[in-house]
């Protein structure tokens, strides 16, 4: 029975441990895709082209937004981010599942047009820790770190949106638990239609 993949979208605050369950996830699920967006953000010293990012300027962002290439794109942080369009429709026709790690107004855009995606909100055990969290990390300036723990309050209020919350108090139970959501919505009837057919037709599923 050829199935189709599913869309998992991970959203969360920056600093909540996003980029870092979704490491562990492909590490440990080859069938997993991640897709690759563009930004027209700069690279950090440890991010490659084409494994991070596609690094693009404003023009050729623009140019890929109007010629519709993106699923979805948005503004975050004074930078523009977009989920390539062809790569997920692509990977999902070849039953691939495909993961999303964007912000909340790109999966918001995302569940307009593809609400039988999987919506997870990762979160972190407190704002006190994310602060801290986010002032750890050396990439940002000081202001960059605060006006993303302020943004961290704005996509709080968005969270009912999803479809499930995973709190990353530990990083490996946090992986455990979007493993298991993972498992349990490839189990979903309503992702297996056809399959008493095939039974009943003595076939093998
Ligand atoms: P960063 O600059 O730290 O890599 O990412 C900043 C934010 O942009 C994160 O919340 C990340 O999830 C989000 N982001 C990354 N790629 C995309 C995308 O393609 N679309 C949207 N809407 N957000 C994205």
């Amino acid at each position: 029975m050829q199935k189709t993949g599913m869309l998992i979208v991970l959203s969360g605050p920056s600093g909540a441990g996003k980029g870092t369950i979704c490491a562990r996830l492909l590490e440990r699920n080859p069938q997993l895709k991640l897709s690759i967006s563009c930004t027209t953000r700069l690279p950090r010293p440890n991010e490659t082209e084409g494994v991070d990012y596609f690094f693009k300027s404003d023009a050729e962002f623009m140019k890929m937004a109007e010629e519709g290439e993106f699923l979805e794109y948005a503004r975050v942080f004074d930078y523009l981010y977009g989920t390539p369009r062809q790569y997920v429709k692509d990977q999902i026709k070849k039953g691939h599942d495909v993961i999303l790690e964007i912000d909340v107004q790109g999966a918001l855009k995302v569940k307009d047009k593809m609400d039988k995606g999987v919506f997870i909100f990762i979160v972190p055990p407190s704002m006190e820790e994310l602060k801290r969290r986010l002032k750890k990390r050396n990439s940002e300036m000081e202001e960059q770190a605060l006006k993303r723990f302020a943004t961290a309050y704005l996509e709080l209020d968005f969270i009912e949106k999803y479809n499930y919350i995973v709190v990353n108090d530990e990083v490996e139970k946090a992986v455990k638990k979007v493993e298991c959501i993972i498992t349990a919505e490839r189990c979903r009837m309503e992702r297996n239609r056809g399959m008493d057919e095939i039974l009943k037709g003595g076939k093998s599923l």
